[in-house]
């Protein structure tokens, strides 16, 4: 057998010791040093990516060189050299999760069919699902809220569940936190992080640590950066790479230094802060830089604020939003249950590494520094549309009341000013807080009507707070109503001080008598059930449900969209009459349509401030100078009234840091998964059975699959065009997340498999199938391809339509595809500038690969979506200069050869042969945007699934 090269820098690798005297090995950094002296000087972040780097150097993946030139990292280089960067962990949400393990169960299926061990496919390193996108507030402000929401969960995801199940008992390295434990980020924080991580031992049994890193298929991955893990959201493509032991490739980022000093003032929140964090880093363009926090300020602040700062990097902009370990990281890693050995294993790792401790001014060379004084930062709120639009709280009223009338190109409403201020009656009988409210949603199943019926309220525990009802009967609804108040999102609800803080305002505001108003669909769905048992060990649950804010679902609920329905009366006012409605919610996404597609404005806050608002029922009333309501026998209450000190929320504090419940609580994921989870039945075997299913089918992604390789680098000839699209294609154009169209591909496929048109769910769903997602690419219903020509007023068709070639007939692009497979005619689709910007999401590439185009021709590609294609075996192609099809005067009824000429290199020059209908033809040289010769190895192989697929049954 052949011998493994030697580890270019052996020497590294020495011995450190924990504080009860257990050793372990490590790639030191600071022996590494000695030959680059400037590593002590990089960022923090980019020494924890050097560690990875250095550690996995094996000649082949990793080399020497990119050893090297990481250790070379200058503030303010030119960014050319990428980076493999091999993580420690994956986690998933279930939205994107689904698909990825139906990509590993179909490699199994091949295994299988090719008489290999299907265990042969196993992911490498330890992923974590986490099923938190699905539940929906249908039912709020009951104390049954949480039951029947989960329930109602349960039933529509039962075959997505089904298929988790399966995943579990298959995979070692799979993990399954089932639905109402929390959501992917905090549980990331209190539960999955572990500090460092080992390989097996040496011949003494020593092993290797290294620190913990990793990729998460949700862009908010990033909350974890407050305990100085290295991590960022991925698309699925490469998340699944990543958990198959490919590295992440990224080219070398510049680091932005934040500098924190002073410190928060009374009254003032980790949310504000992170409003004025995502407003400055916004304004200075940190679009795929790293930031780094540090100074005695960042030194200062709790890490769970820290974690809040860092969950809003995609809100500013950043790939992520770093704060080194520290003291106080380590005491949170103690507060929260993790083991003595692993604490002491931790600090002492990272002390050898000389990467403890806050980096104070001076001591790190960054690209550019940023600076706060945590002492200016002021009570706020953001919105109404963008999450970087910070808005003073004491402007928000004439903030909301100048963009009222404001055209949209201004960001306002263009309403008639005179409208203002004028209020419509409404019936709100049962809208909160009663037994009516708990009236299942329009189409409920038979079953959930009768658990409505039967099951007995416990609100009767949680009477102490003694209140007046809500009020019953007519009222009015207008302008700047609070029609949704919702305490969500892992950005805050992983925070005890400002969930605390809710909970004490909340207490204060019952006590004064203050009451929410009747037609704020109220909410709480934290992050954990940590959070629910810390407000009410500290005695504040019952008051904040006796404000209607009654838990309805450990998820993201609102954040992720699902807010459920606002009552049809309520809907109904605000469509009638042209009504601006407002939530106001902890999240950290606002744009319009994301949280209720008839709310226009939408405001990020505190949730405190949620429930401050929720009681003064109008973004128009200024918290800083009018009272929030009018509290018992008719008296004024402000907000400094019931707005609670720090002090009472230090001395609360004590019951969210309890180790104990921390472990106990998370020991129930396999000990107590909840009775819905118990009652599902996963299929065994390790390999799956494909059951006829909507939501779950076998990818055709393998289908002929053989060990070697077609030859694939030799282009190909007489492609049509599918689309010819403008600038800024977003990858929710070319494969939407939300509603189905009846009419659309997809949904005449789902009503042809006997699915009813209020049973479709969305696109996002309905990833584990891809049935349905390949009928939906293309099938934004805003996209315009301009092959089509514009109506007689000029106006451009929308939707996902093409002219099929020869004869231009009009048709669905999907419908177009299957004709022009069937024919064997390859295709093409033209862009314009950023083609596949927005999130990133697999199946943009996927859907892609499956309509059967080869190549997509651009003016520039956004970086994961450009990845993503190469990833599934699309050619992306760049014009150069100023070359664009418009140049090229096309109209879509050409035909295409994409001429490679010689051996597949990155970046290389590649031909396009335009050959026109009066038979004259013209070339145009273009640049392949196969960036790296992996990449190279993925195209060739047909993608990256194939590529690693091969690794694995070779
Ligand atoms: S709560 Fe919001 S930010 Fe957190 S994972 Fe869910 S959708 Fe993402």
């Amino acid at each position: 057998m052949a011998k493994a090269p030697a580890h270019a820098f052996a020497s590294t690798l020495k011995t450190f010791k924990t504080a009860s005297g257990k050793s372990g090995k490590y790639w030191s950094l600071k022996e590494l040093a000695k030959q680059y002296p400037t590593i002590d000087r990089l960022p923090v972040s980019i020494r924890i990516v050097l560690e990875s780097v250095l550690r996995n150097c094996d000649g082949q993946k990793v080399s020497a060189k990119h050893v090297e030139e990481l250790a070379h990292w200058a503030p303010n280089a030119e960014r050319t050299d990428e980076i493999p960067f091999v993580v420690t962990r994956v986690v998933l949400q279930d939205f994107t999760g689904v698909p990825l393990l139906a990509d590993l169960a179909a490699m199994r299926s091949v295994a299988a069919k090719l008489g290999k061990s299907p265990k042969t496919i196993e992911p490498l390193v330890p992923v974590d699902l986490v099923v938190d996108h699905s539940v929906m507030v249908d039912y709020y402000g009951t104390p049954k809220a949480l039951d029947l929401n989960m329930k109602l969960e349960f039933q529509r995801n039962n075959e997505r569940y089904q298929f988790m199940k399966w995943g579990m008992q298959a995979f070692d390295t799979f993990r399954v936190v089932p639905p109402g434990f929390g959501i992917v980020h905090q549980v990331n924080l209190e539960y999955f992080a572990r500090g460092v991580y080992k390989s097996p031992g040496d011949a003494n049994d020593v092993p290797t640590y290294y620190p913990d890193s990793l990729v998460g298929t949700d862009s908010h991955t990033t909350m974890i950066n407050g305990i100085g893990v290295v991590g960022w959201g991925v698309g699925g493509i490469e998340a699944e790479a990543a958990m198959l032991g490919q590295p992440v490739y990224m080219l070398t980022p510049d680091v932005v230094g934040f500098e924190l000093t002073g410190k928060l003032r009374e009254g003032v929140t980790a949310t504000d802060l992170v409003l004025y964090v995502t407003a400055i880093l916004r304004a200075e363009k940190v679009v795929g830089k790293f930031v780094e926090f540090f100074g005695p300020g960042a030194a200062s602040i709790a890490v769970p604020d820290r974690a809040t700062i860092g969950n809003m990097a995609p809100e500013y902009g950043a790939t992520m939003g770093f704060f080194p370990v520290d003291d106080m990281t380590v005491a949170y890693f103690e507060g929260t249950g993790r083991t003595k050995e692993e604490v002491e294993r931790f600090a002492a790792y990272y002390k050898a590494q000389g990467l403890y401790g806050m980096p104070n001014p001076g001591d790190i060379d960054y690209t550019k520094i940023v600076r706060l004084d945590l002492g200016t930062v002021s009570p706020s709120l953001a919105g109404p549309k963008r999450p970087q639009d910070r808005i003073d709280l004491g402007h928000l009223a004439t903030k909301f009341s100048e963009l009222y009338s404001k055209p949209n190109e201004a960001n306002g409403f263009n309403q008639p000013a005179d409208k203002l201020k004028l209020r419509y009656p409404l019936s709100v009988n049962g809208v909160r807080g009663d037994d009516e409210a708990a009236a299942p949603p329009p189409g409920a199943p038979r079953d959930v009507v009768e658990m409505v019926a039967n099951r007995s309220t416990h609100a009767a525990a949680h009477t102490s707070a003694t209140a007046p009802p809500a009020p019953k009967g007519e009222v009015t609804i207008g302008n700047g109503d609070v029609l949704i108040a919702a305490i969500t999102s892992c950005t805050n609800t992983s925070n005890p001080s400002v969930m605390l803080a809710a909970g004490l305002l909340a207490k204060k505001a019952v006590e004064a008598g203050l009451t929410v108003k009747p037609h704020v669909k109220t909410s709480l769905a934290p992050g954990s059930r940590i959070v629910t048992e810390y407000l009410e060990k500290a005695g504040l649950l019952p008051y904040l449900e006796k404000l209607g804010f009654y838990l309805a679902g450990y998820g993201c609920t609102t954040c992720i969209g699902n807010a459920g329905d606002l009552t049809p009366e309520i809907n109904e006012a605000i469509t009638k009459n042209d009504l601006i409605g407002a939530a106001v919610l902890s999240g950290n996404r606002n744009f319009e349509a994301r949280i209720h597609p008839n709310l226009k404005a939408n405001f990020l806050a505190s949730p405190p401030l949620v429930v401050a608002f929720a009681i003064a029922g109008n973004v128009m009333t200024d918290l800083m100078t009018e009272p929030v309501g009018k509290g018992r026998n008719g008296k004024d209450v402000y907000l400094g009234d019931i707005w609670p000190t720090p002090k009472e929320i230090d001395e609360n504090l004590r019951y969210a840091m309890n180790a104990k419940s921390f472990r106990e609580n998370y020991d129930k994921v396999k000990t107590d998964p909840g009775k819905f989870w118990s009652s599902i039945e996963g299929t065994n075997g390790q390999v799956y059975d494909w059951p006829k299913s909507t939501y779950i089918a076998e990818p055709p992604f393998f289908e002929g699959f053989r060990m070697t390789p077609h030859a694939s680098d030799a282009g190909f000839k007489g492609a049509r065009v599918m689309a010819l699209f403008g600038d800024s294609i977003t990858t929710d154009h070319i494969s939407p997340a939300g509603s189905i169209k009846e009419s659309s591909p997809a949904g005449i496929w789902l009503k042809a498999h006997g699915v009813a048109k209020a049973d479709f769910n969305s696109y996002g769903s309905r990833r584990g199938n891809h049935d349905v997602m390949m009928r939906g690419t293309f099938a934004n219903v805003r996209i315009k391809n301009l092959m089509i020509p514009p109506d007689a007023n000029g106006t451009q068709e929308e939707g996902g339509v093409t002219l099929f070639q020869p004869g231009n007939e009009k048709m669905f692009i999907y419908d177009a595809a299957m004709k022009y497979m069937a024919q064997g005619v390859p295709t093409v689709v033209f862009g314009g500038e950023e083609y596949g910007t927005g999130s990133s999401r697999d199946w943009a590439a996927k859907g892609t690969q499956l309509l059967g185009i080869k190549a997509v021709v651009a003016r520039s590609f956004e970086r994961i979506h450009r990845a993503n294609l190469v990833g599934m075996g699309v050619l992306p192609l760049q014009f150069r200069g100023a070359d664009s099809w418009q140049t090229l005067g096309l109209t879509g009824d050409e035909k295409i050869d994409v001429v490679i000429g010689s051996e597949l290199k990155p970046q290389m020059d590649v031909k396009l042969v335009v050959h026109r209908a009066d038979d004259t033809h013209q070339e145009v040289t273009v640049r392949l945007r196969i960036d790296t010769p992996i990449e190279v190895d993925y195209y060739k192989h047909g993608g990256i699934l194939p590529f690693v697929l091969r690794q694995l049954l070779e």
